[in-house]
């Protein structure tokens, strides 16, 4: 009894999601992306389920994120994509933390490392392709190219690079791939990684040695515009505070910015922008109440969202029922679409109110491995 909302993780789904994004891309192998705290979802809980069914390899963004997933995995690799920052080195060579290099000073401040250990030391390196956001732009790439002698002291596990607009522009696509292509062409032979959640989905020659899906994971549609090919993985359910006849006109929330004109029903619900509903849903969110629809009238307060429950039969709706703010009825990514966002800032808001239920994999499936 929480009186607020609850959240309920399938972990389930988020292993029977990376088995289907396995299987896609088999025989390359598929990592999982676990930064942000699994996108919101609780990587202490997500990450060893994923482990427990196969998956060998997890991404994250920072090193604080790569320590505490190594206490967590002792056995897994664990590459960090934000780089190495200076003075990162010996805690991640201590903690086996590979890092993703992302231009010639950390791979210099690796490769010394290596060197000064008298060892090889892993790391990926990411090369630009169009992001232009992390990895070696054209004249790193040519300088490396041309003295590959600065990777002495690194034993280079993947080139990688990543795609900008993997979910929807075919031209880029292929441009960056062609980039990709012609940059391994130029450089010491290693197995290479290209694809996130939507790359899974562009076919063969995107898939290379390694995929990194995150988001797809956690349930989003990685191919907007088809049906989603992944399992929900979140609910969440809210409690109904009260239940309010409306029978002359009238306004509601802060601002007044929404006028009841007909008589109705109106449901206070016990979620707001502070749980990170986000506020840009005022006046388009939509919860299912019993199944029904009911939209959010009015603004997203912080603690509280106000919705229209005039349609949904009677007694169906009252003080401390739930209603379904997202779940199989209200996909992430509808919740994002009300709200102008994606469902990566939707996960991401997740509140630290909600009481959190972690619905476990069946055994059977631990027991594969
Ligand atoms: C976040 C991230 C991913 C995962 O992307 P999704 O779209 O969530 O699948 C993969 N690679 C890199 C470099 C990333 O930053």
């Amino acid at each position: 009894m929480t009186g607020g909302a609850t959240l309920t993780i399938d972990l389930g789904a988020v292993v029977a999601n990376w088995r289907l994004l396995a299987g896609r891309v088999a025989p390359a192998e598929c990592a999982a992306v676990v930064k942000a705290d699994a996108y919101g979802l609780g990587a202490a809980r997500v990450a060893p389920a994923l482990a427990a069914a196969g998956c060998r390899t997890f991404f994250v963004a920072q090193p604080g994120e790569a320590l505490a997933l190594r206490a967590l995995l002792p056995e897994s690799t664990i590459c960090c994509l934000g780089g190495l920052p200076p003075g990162a080195a010996d805690a991640f060579a201590h903690a086996r933390v590979r890092p993703v290099l992302n231009h010639l000073g950390e791979i210099e401040a690796w490769a010394a490392r290596g060197r000064a250990a008298g060892v090889r030391l892993d790391a990926a390196v990411h090369i630009d392709t169009g992001m232009n956001r992390l990895g070696l732009g054209p004249d790193e790439l040519e300088t490396l190219a041309r003295e590959p002698h600065r990777l002495d002291g690194i034993a280079v596990t993947h080139w990688i690079s990543h795609l900008a607009c993997a979910e929807a522009d075919v031209a880029m696509n292929a441009r960056q791939l062609g980039r990709f292509r012609m940059a391994l062409a130029r450089l010491p032979a290693a197995p290479a990684s290209f694809a996130n959640s939507s790359g899974v989905f562009l076919g063969r020659a995107f898939h290379f040695d390694l995929a990194r899906p995150g988001v797809a994971l956690y349930g989003a549609n990685p191919t907007p515009g088809l049906p989603n090919p992944m399992a929900g993985v979140v609910r969440l359910d809210a409690t109904v505070l009260q239940v309010r006849n409306v029978d002359s006109p009238m306004t509601v929330g802060y601002g007044a910015t929404h006028r009841v004109e007909r008589k109705g029903k109106l449901a206070t619900v016990s979620v707001g922008y502070a749980d990170g509903y986000l506020r840009s849903a005022s006046g388009r969110g939509c919860v299912r109440a019993s199944g029904a629809p009911a939209p959010v009238v009015g603004r997203v307060s912080m603690d509280l969202i106000t919705v229209d429950v005039t349609d949904v039969p009677e007694g169906l709706v009252f003080p401390g029922a739930t209603v379904e703010v997202m779940g199989p009825n209200r996909p992430v990514d509808a919740v994002a679409e009300d709200a102008g966002a994606i469902a990566y800032e939707i996960l991401t808001s997740l509140g630290a109110r909600y009481a959190r239920v972690y619905l476990e994999p069946p055994c059977a499936e631990a027991a594969l491995q």
